[in-house]
């Protein structure tokens, strides 16, 4: 187990108005109103092959990040695992509802396209994956057997927009797909976490005519 260095960025959460960019149209997080959605004809299927084990688990001075090797199959293209790291409280919001945690799980596809899953929580039971997670910030190369898709429901069902990274650069073209059903972990876990990072969230953006499709899996 060797322990990992603190990097730093040049932007902060206490000062998001600076972030906005007026080339910016299509950001994200946005409040996703379930009447608003439309049906998505393609075929959908996210299929997730994430290797059980972390490679690292990093405090980045912005979010809790972990790394590890990974695959997945998004509406039938192939994506690499990059990263997944936590925001507390949560940037989506489903019918103005906000979450006291998303899990956002980024993948990469060849040509560069970046598609992020978002995983909702709420309080309620543990989730004993978050305090395998917790017990290992800051550390890489350490012994472990952890399912990352113990922080995923069974139920894929999600919400499917076209928008941006939710930090700088705020690069756009990003595909969402935020789940519809959330996790759920412990008070004392959500405390724990927000130990390390609270309010590293973006508020919601506006929508700019974009429609958001809903896929249900039957
Ligand atoms: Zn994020």
């Amino acid at each position: 187990m060797n322990r990992v260095p603190k990097n730093s960025v040049d932007w902060h959460y206490d000062d998001k108005a600076s972030w906005t960019c007026p080339n910016h149209q299509f950001q994200s997080p946005i409040n996703i109103v379930h009447s608003d959605t439309k049906p998505m004809n393609d075929d959908g299927e996210l299929v997730l092959r994430y290797r059980k084990k972390i490679d690292t688990m990093v405090s980045t001075g912005y979010c809790l990040q972990g790394y590890l090797k990974g695959v997945a199959s998004l509406n039938s293209r192939k994506f690499t695992f990059q990263q997944f790291h936590f925001h507390s409280h949560g940037e989506h919001t489903i019918d103005g509802k906000q979450f006291p945690l998303e899990l956002h799980l980024v993948h990469q596809s060849d040509n560069g396209k970046i598609a992020v899953i978002a995983v909702m929580f709420e309080v309620g039971e543990e989730n004993d994956t978050i305090d395998d997670l917790l017990n290992h910030v800051n550390q890489t190369n350490f012994d472990n057997k952890i399912n990352l898709l113990h922080l995923v429901p069974k139920n894929l069902d999600y919400y499917h927009y076209l928008g941006s990274l939710t930090t700088p650069p705020l690069t756009e073209n990003v595909e969402w797909y935020v789940l519809m059903t959330p996790m759920t972990l412990s008070e004392r876990q959500l405390s724990h976490l927000r130990l390390f990072h609270k309010d590293n969230y973006r508020e919601v953006q506006d929508l700019n005519g974009r429609q958001v499709l809903n896929k249900t899996f039957k």
